[in-house]
């Protein structure tokens, strides 16, 4: 979006008014590759009977389906995978304008060449990264990097804003093809994401939240110990943030001195999410995770001993292949005895190029979605009595505006809620006479709670 409109395009959300209609697809599920064909044939028609002129699909379904997309959707004029997003301009037929620098200096830059991990490195030489069976995807594994100079527009309200600090995965999760559609594992240059944050903490963005495929491998290609947590350190010192926070830690990748670091600053949220996938041993050691129940118990005892109070999100894959009963209840009875505040549960998808896809003991579609409802209306409870025990306690809410279920409600966040993630606060009263803004922080005073949203009154 910075580099079209660097380039002069006008930008709209709306696809009625578009000339050029860039969908931005995501491929790492099931479920996300069918939302990602249902926009794009929903946006070809107002190609076919509208205004629009071209249509440009971009993102990890290119990765996947290069050549399907071309084939099976003329509509289509144009595509952009991950690794190539210069092509962008091109793509929507916008030319780069005489008053704007081209992208394309910015991202031939030295400080775009990406470095590795030697964990990377050996996953690669035993092909973990390899397309092979995928029919019709791009050739070349993704290697792009934005940095502080990349042109960028925030999509969301001004006063938040995602950073993404590292960019591919080099785990072997047997589920899961991230690292095949984003590449090996590369940080951004340290000074290029302070840059960033300064910039943007000068442009009024008061809560920033670090986003990579895994965050808590932070710096390790760049030789740097620790390195989260030593741009978590750095990024606090930084006037005018006054949420810092990142998502997502791998299990054993949470440090002494990261849970130190977030203790240590009023501006880094107390909240981790770490996405667990299960509890088993046996069904994690199939998933190529390693950990089990007690390992991550352990963990969490020490996460919430040196951060009291911390906020613990976390996910779980039900239904892989081959989970047991037993494997089940013992996920269930992990998840009572660590009673997280926020909890996903996902329905194992079954993808090719991963290597779960190849084992032969599936799970019914109907027995895995049972299991997740089971798995979720536990957390339910925990969640309730969990919300429940907050009822007269005081926090900051950050204001984010007219509820969306309400006019008559406004709404925000605490700092145990990750922006678009976690429930709400729903704000019913404040003090006569100074009604709250969006994007403002104010104290307030929970006063009722539901399964997981809260209701608050501003003191
Ligand atoms: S760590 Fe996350 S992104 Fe990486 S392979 Fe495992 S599930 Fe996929």
């Amino acid at each position: 979006m910075g580099m079209l409109a660097q380039a002069g395009a006008e930008l709209t959300p709306n696809a009625e008014d578009a000339d050029v209609i860039v969908v931005n697809t995501c491929s790492f599920i099931g479920s996300a590759q069918q939302e990602s064909i249902d926009t794009i044939l929903e946006m070809a028609r107002h190609k076919t009977g509208g205004k629009a002129k071209r249509l440009v699909v971009a993102g990890c379904l290119v990765e996947r389906f290069h050549d399907e997309i071309r084939k099976n959707i003329p509509e289509v004029d144009a595509v952009v995978g991950t690794g190539e997003l210069e092509k962008i301009l091109a793509a929507a037929g916008v030319a780069a304008t005489p008053r704007a620098p081209s992208p394309f200096n910015i991202l031939t830059s030295t400080s775009n060449i990406a470095t590795s991990r030697p964990e990377g490195d050996h996953r690669r030489g035993q092909g973990r990264f390899a397309r092979d069976s995928w029919d019709g995807a791009v050739a070349d594994l993704p290697n792009y990097l934005y940095d502080d100079h990349t042109p960028r527009l925030l999509s969301g309200p001004g006063y938040s804003a995602y950073i993404k600090i590292a960019e591919g995965c080099d785990h072997p999760c047997s589920f899961c093809i991230i690292p095949q559609l984003r590449g090996q594992f590369r940080s951004r240059r340290f000074e290029s994401v302070i840059a960033e944050a300064e910039r943007l903490a000068q442009s009024g963005v008061r809560e920033i939240t670090l986003i990579g495929q895994d965050t808590t491998c932070y710096g390790e290609d760049l030789g740097l110990k620790d390195g989260l947590a030593v741009l978590l350190e750095k990024l606090a010192g930084i006037e005018g943030l006054q949420w810092i926070r990142f998502l997502y830690a791998y299990p054993n990748k949470i440090t002494g001195r990261l849970l130190e670091t977030i203790a240590a600053h009023d501006n880094i949220c107390s909240y981790i999410d770490v996405p667990l996938q299960h509890a088993s041993a046996t069904v994690l050691k199939r998933m190529k995770r390693g950990g089990g129940a007690d390992l991550f118990l352990r963990s969490i005892e020490k996460m919430r001993r040196v951060i009291p109070g911390v906020t613990l999100r976390t996910s779980f894959i039900v239904g892989f292949p081959g989970e047991t009963e037993k494997e089940f209840e013992e996920l269930c009875g992990f998840v009572k005895e660590a009673a997280f505040d926020w909890m996903g549960a996902f329905a194992y998808s079954d993808q090719e190029g991963a290597s779960a896809f190849d084992h032969d003991q599936k799970l019914p579609v109907r027995e895995i979605e049972s299991r997740r409802k089971s798995l979720m209306s536990f957390q339910r409870k925990i969640s309730k009595s969990k919300k429940k025990s907050l009822i007269g306690r005081e926090f900051d809410l950050l204001l984010e505006g007219t509820s969306t279920e309400s006019d008559l409600l406004l709404e925000g966040r605490t700092a145990m809620h990750a922006p678009e993630i976690d429930g709400k606060v729903f704000v019913n009263d404040y003090p006569e006479g100074n009604e709250p803004k969006e994007g403002e922080f104010y104290r307030c005073r929970i006063t009722a709670a539901h399964d997981y949203d809260l209701v608050a009154e501003i003191v």
